[in-house]
């Protein structure tokens, strides 16, 4: 049986909210665990509005400090503090995003009465670890943007071996062993024989990884740390026709992130980051598709399965 591993799209245009589209916001969802991904404006009311329990979620992701990713951050720490959160909640970005966190607390009176635990994005121009917990690792994907900018990769932790129900009869393995066998080791039978590990278990389902790419510009340095993502979201913020403002402003078009996924043998594109300049999102769709043709318009609402059953 598959294992959750979603995400939800909350918002997907960039800079201002136009044609019912909103800031950019994404749920993670890896068996059960809430990862929220950027805060545009409005992404407590966007979470509402999808039926999620904004309260279970444990970490907070912030790619930069520019508006349209982080604005609905604060109502969302006092909503949480509302609802009467006690239990921790992770909170990843860039430095001074806490001494906005830490004026708001001083000039509004806010007193948030669970711990934030937040951990600074130093170095945004190398890829390094930034949070890990028993379900999966993330790291920074450095981005090239007019200010200093993060992606994320999210791995799945390794997974045990699959123990087989037979072998464990066959061999009348011991319940105290089962734990290490699933982690690799071998099995002594009474007799001293000893059963490989490769004949007790069958190999687990390689890791599943999603990589978060907004904001950026056109920039291939990325390619080899997300080669081979099984989802991988790239901003395009333009069509091709504006590909020279696109660079200008350090953002991408819809074929230069079809370009990027194909050359890093991604999975499947999803691509969002719309600018406020288009009603009509069917061009992004057909430019990146001519490129690389699993590519989805990262639609909000909708929720993306990555499956590797
Ligand atoms: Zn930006």
């Amino acid at each position: 049986m598959s294992q959750v591993f979603d995400l939800l799209i909350l918002g997907s245009n960039s800079a201002k909210p136009a044609y019912d589209r909103h800031p950019t916001a994404q749920l993670l969802n890896v068996q059960h665990r809430l990862y929220l991904v950027d805060c545009g404006e409005g992404t407590q009311m966007r979470l509402a509005e999808n039926g999620v329990k904004s309260s279970k979620i444990d970490a907070i992701f912030i790619s930069h400090l520019h508006g349209d990713h982080f604005l609905g951050l604060l109502p969302l720490l006092d909503s949480f503090n509302l609802m009467g959160r006690q239990h921790p909640l992770h909170l990843i970005g860039p430095p001074d995003l806490i001494k906005i966190i830490d004026l708001h607390k001083e000039v509004c009176k806010a007193r948030f009465l669970y711990p934030i635990h937040f951990i600074p994005i130093k170095d945004t121009e190398n890829a390094g670890r930034v949070y890990e917990d028993e379900m999966i690792s993330v790291d920074t994907i450095p981005m090239d943007h007019r200010v200093p900018c993060t992606g994320f990769l999210f791995r799945e932790q390794p997974k045990e071996r699959n123990i087989l129900k037979a072998k464990i009869e066959e061999y009348q393995i011991p319940f105290q062993q089962i734990k290490a066998i699933k982690k690799g080791a071998d099995f002594e039978c009474e007799s001293g024989e000893i059963i490989p590990n490769a004949e007790l278990t069958l190999a687990p389902k390689p890791r599943r990884a999603y990589a978060y790419c907004s904001d950026t510009a056109y920039f291939e340095a990325i390619i080899p740390q997300i080669q081979a993502v099984d989802l991988l979201y790239h901003e395009s913020t333009y069509l091709e026709d504006m590909t020279h403002l696109a660079a200008e402003r350090g953002h991408a078009t819809a074929k230069e992130a079809a370009r990027i996924a194909f050359k890093a043998q991604a999975k499947k594109l999803l691509i969002g980051h719309f600018s406020s300049r288009y009603a009509d999102l069917s061009g992004f769709e057909k430019e990146a598709r001519d490129v690389f043709p699993n590519s989805f318009l990262a639609l909000e609402g909708k929720t993306f399965n990555i499956n590797n059953s």
